[in-house]
């Protein structure tokens, strides 16, 4: 979007806004988020609640539960099981708390249809043709015409149930390839019944959803419906089909409009990651608004609360809606409110620890490790303050630092190198990796304010530690690079990944990269948009096991437009001064000349002190990459949780 100077009481944001009888204090919403914080019965967790009351707490204006199952597809609140009136009940709580805190919140309807991720014994995927959604997906039942009617009366049943809980709207799910998206896209709809056809026959199921809840409910319960303006795949639901599509929508009587895009398989995905430019779907939302005259709700990436402005100020949309952000920080609405920019932790459009969980755990954060474990994680002053030497100044170093000394420990940090950050500095490097750097700006701003006395620049040895004298030593001196046994390893042309991208050696024109994983991926990406002939090497058969599927498909993307060629089930079997002998399983081999050997093949360990440091205080805890090498979602996560505990 073009530059508008930014107005820093974002006026526009924080007005209210009417939607029937409901006032919402704000424009600043909280999208629908697929969370896990909950069992298979659909009974909702304690942290679930305590996920979204802090986001209320936090100064949204409406909140949007997502995906609420009708049918087999409930993984969270279930409004159409035997457990209902336990749910209704609990429901009831979670809104009073919600609105307690002058906030609307509603629930979002959805069927998954042929797109259900986990398999559920016995059951078959549904869909509007018999058509799976992949190759490799199982082939969805059609269903039926009386089949639809069912499923039609199960959404408004459901809705009565939100009505009964106190919810202020319901949102019909009809967007990202679910079963209403699928029966509403062409790509999916092969339908020749009046369930298929133009776009009327293909949001027919949606459009008899909306209408008999409406008739049902009255003005007594706001409609919403989440839509894709594009699904962003060949054959799919286009804008000039989808501004129709909102018309009819709100000819059935909704009452607002959320536009999203993508369905699985698309590119980009649906919840894009940072390859793809912030607000990316907010000119879907403009030609909607330019169709329709009821409030339009924009989403896709949107941050920054002064850029969530720049868009209500330029009429593109009525209300913005962020999901990421308000995971990575829930107090960013009433930050922003005051003018707090240099407070916000931003969502980096990892993916990392929301959508592809790439660490097994439940929904996170890589930059607020305490998403979804509010309670848990709460900083809790300490019964007595300690003098804490922390030694390395990365990513693990930083956060503990800065957690301790919140509660109220004085803290002394040491960093060998003339600036803290460590590896993460490096990861900012790769393209479209800018944003990476802000967790640091944060994080660093935070230690200044909670007055850590920063050592930089010094490196801390068994006499440091002698002279501090300190309660407690935590070692995060992070990891370095890994150089596994190839003969010719120490030739002139070989360096690391790590070079590289310090821009601290020569590269000549043509590089092979040793090693698919993420750094070594990202690295020639890097090089490769500098102009250079790239190969990436790899042993194994697959590249970018360490990345979440939704960074990879982007990146592998990236590669090919770059011409970057990957080679998989390959071995270096020697370095010579002018490329590699390389060979395959079955152990052929073949020379290729290559100017420069970037080696990508892990990390190992930095741990020099530890041995040593034992015994010299009475509390000592090894961190981050120093402990075990691992991804920037598990240092920050164990500098969260030992801050916490000291
Ligand atoms: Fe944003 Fe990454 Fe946190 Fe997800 S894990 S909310 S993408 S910072």
């Amino acid at each position: 979007m073009e530059k508008v100077r930014h107005d820093n009481t974002l006026s526009k944001l924080f007005s209210p806004i009417k939607i029937g009888d409901v006032t919402i204090k704000n424009r600043l919403a909280m999208a629908p988020m697929g969370f896990f914080y909950s069992s298979l019965d659909g009974a909702v967790r304690q942290e679930f609640n305590d996920f979204i009351i802090t986001r209320a707490k936090g100064g949204v204006g409406m909140i949007t539960l997502g995906d609420a199952g009708i049918g087999f597809t409930s993984l969270e609140i279930t409004v159409d099981s035997a457990v209902q009136r336990r749910m209704i009940k609990a429901a009831k709580e979670l809104v009073k708390a919600v609105h307690d805190h002058g906030v609307r919140i509603g629930v979002q309807l959805n069927h998954s249809g042929r797109q259900l991720d986990s398999p559920i014994p016995g059951y078959q995927l549904i869909a509007p043709s018999p058509i799976p959604w992949s190759k490799r997906s199982e082939v969805p039942r059609k269903l039926t015409i009386e089949q639809i009617e069912k499923l039609i009366e199960k959404y408004v049943n459901a809705a009565e149930k939100i009505k009964e809980a106190g919810f202020d709207f319901v949102e019909v799910k009809a967007c990202h390839g679910y079963l209403l998206s699928s029966f509403i896209s062409p790509h999916s709809n092969r339908r020749n019944d009046q369930y298929g056809g133009d776009i009327n026959g293909r949001a027919r199921f949606s459009l008899e959803i909306i209408k008999r809840i409406r008739q049902k409910m009255r003005e007594d319960l706001l409609i919403s419906c989440r839509f894709n303006g594009s699904d962003h795949v060949r054959e799919g639901l286009t804008l000039e089909e989808s501004r129709e599509l909102s018309r009819l929508l709100v000819e059935h009587g909704v009452d607002f409009l959320s536009v999203s895009a993508g369905v699985h398989g698309s590119y980009p995905v649906i919840i894009p990651p940072f390859y793809i430019p912030q607000g990316c779907y907010l000119h879907l939302a403009e030609e909607i608004k330019h169709a329709v005259r009821v409030p339009v709700v924009t989403v896709g990436r949107i941050k920054d609360p002064r850029m969530a402005n720049e868009i209500l100020e330029s009429g593109k949309a009525d209300i913005v809606s962020m999901a990421r952000a308000l995971l990575a920080d829930p107090d960013l609405p009433i930050k922003a409110q005051r003018g707090a920019f240099d407070e916000i932790r931003f969502c980096i459009g990892c993916n990392e620890g929301c959508q592809d969980r790439i660490a097994g755990f439940e929904t996170t954060c890589l930059v607020n490790p305490a998403a979804g474990r509010e309670k848990q994680m709460a900083i809790v002053p300490a019964n007595k303050p300690k003098r804490i030497m922390v030694i390395g100044g990365g990513l693990a170093g930083i956060e503990v630092a800065k957690t301790a000394a919140l509660r109220g420990h004085k803290i002394n940090l040491y960093e060998e190198n003339d600036r803290l950050g460590g590896q993460w500095r490096l990861a900012s490097i790769p393209p479209c990796k800018e944003e990476f750097v802000e967790l640091l700006h944060y994080l660093l701003l935070q230690l200044k304010k909670l007055g850590v006395t920063l050592c930089i620049g010094k490196r801390a040895t068994i006499k440091t530690v002698e002279e501090e004298n300190p309660d407690v030593v935590v070692i995060a001196t992070g990891a370095l690079p890994l150089k596994p046994q190839i003969p010719g390893i120490e030739q002139q042309n070989v360096v690391t990944a790590w070079d590289v991208l310090a821009n601290s050696v020569h590269i000549g024109k043509q590089v092979v990269v040793i090693g698919g994983n993420a750094l070594g991926l990202e690295t020639a990406d890097y090089l490769a948009s500098r102009g250079k002939d790239v190969k990436v090497v790899e042993e194994l058969e697959h590249v970018g096991r360490d990345l979440g599927p939704t960074v990879r498909w982007h990146l592998r993307h990236r590669l090919k437009e770059l011409g970057v060629s990957i080679l998989t089930s390959i071995r270096i079997v020697e370095i010579t001064s002018g490329g590699v002998l390389m060979a395959n399983r079955e152990g052929k081999s073949i020379h290729k000349s290559f100017k420069t050997i970037v080696l990508a093949a892990g990390s190992v360990s930095r741990r020099e002190l530890v041995d040593e440091v034992k015994g010299m205080a009475r509390e000592v805890y090894v961190i981050g990459d120093a402990s075990n090498p691992r991804n920037a979602l598990f240092a920050v996560r164990d500098g969260a949780e030992l801050g916490r505990k000291i």
